[in-house]
């Protein structure tokens, strides 16, 4: 499938699980053990506890501290239960501010940088963004948060062990509005352009062209770039806004991702 851009989607989970509304902007809940969660239905593994609510509250809270402003993201990063996503032996760092391993040498992002880039993608929007591409679903995290702030996720995934993974992780969230996709997503998802926002979890020299051309007007990109802040090699946070009049480019701050790589494997 690599290069063709034919990735199909894979699941459709069946019925939205049943969720408290997101708090109106500007008012983030970040009282401990107040948030209605959504994680994969298994079993609790050891180590956190009966109820990880008030820890992921403290995690909203730190994140709040550190400048995430946008009551939305609080709000979905507060649902989300991360510690459902990583390896039973990691739980107890779930809600630590940390990139962890999740197989084949690819890593879930810290929750610092995921809810950064989720607040860079919503800038300027005050309800639900529509529909979004995912670059790198990996473990099927940031999926989970997205489906809380916009319409539809297309989440796209180049190593099978990974998609079907992130599939088993969202099974039972029944998230009705994720579309998990095997691919590369170097082509983007035609199929379900134009999209209110992309955002990649994997960096390159460069954005391809197809996630620009697959942009709405208005719309904004979020990805990791080597090379992006002059002087420097290392990867930076890319803001791309596509405007009638062209396209609009902001660096921000260093980043460290997992390369984007094309073709599947
Ligand atoms: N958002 C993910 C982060 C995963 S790390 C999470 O919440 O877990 C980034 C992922 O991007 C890796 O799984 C890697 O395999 C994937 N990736 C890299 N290049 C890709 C490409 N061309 N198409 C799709 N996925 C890609």
């Amino acid at each position: 499938m690599a290069g063709t851009g034919q990735a199909k989607p894979k699941e459709r989970p069946g019925f939205p699980v049943r969720l408290a509304p997101a708090n109106p902007p500007g008012r983030p809940k970040l009282v401990p053990g107040t948030t209605p969660s959504i994680g994969p239905n298994r079993l609790m593994p050891q180590g956190l506890g009966m109820d990880s609510s008030a820890v992921r509250q403290n995690m909203v809270a730190k994140l709040a501290q550190q400048g995430i402003s946008d009551a939305q993201v609080l709000d979905a990063m507060g649902r989300v239960e991360r510690h459902r996503f990583v390896d039973t032996a990691l739980v107890n760092q779930a809600y630590e501010d940390t990139s962890l391993p999740i197989g084949l040498g690819q890593t879930i992002s810290k929750p610092g940088v995921v809810s950064r880039m989720l607040e860079l993608l919503r800038q300027g929007c005050d309800g639900r963004l529509g529909r979004v591409l995912e670059i790198g679903t990996g473990c099927g995290y940031q999926a989970a948060v997205l489906s809380q702030l916009c319409t539809e996720v297309y989440s796209i995934e180049r190593l099978r062990g990974l998609h079907d993974r992130a599939r088993v992780n969202l099974r039972h969230l029944r998230l009705a509005n994720v579309h998990l996709l095997f691919g590369d997503g170097m082509v983007g998802y035609a199929k379900g352009a134009p999209y209110a926002g992309i955002i990649s979890a994997a960096g390159g020299e460069s954005v391809p062209q197809a996630w620009l051309d697959q942009l709405a007007i208005g719309a904004r990109l979020v990805a990791p770039v080597a090379g992006a802040a002059a002087g420097s090699r290392s990867q930076a946070l890319v803001v791309f806004e596509k405007t009638a009049q062209g396209l609009r480019q902001t660096v921000m701050e260093a980043v460290h991702f997992v390369p984007l790589k094309s073709g599947v494997a």
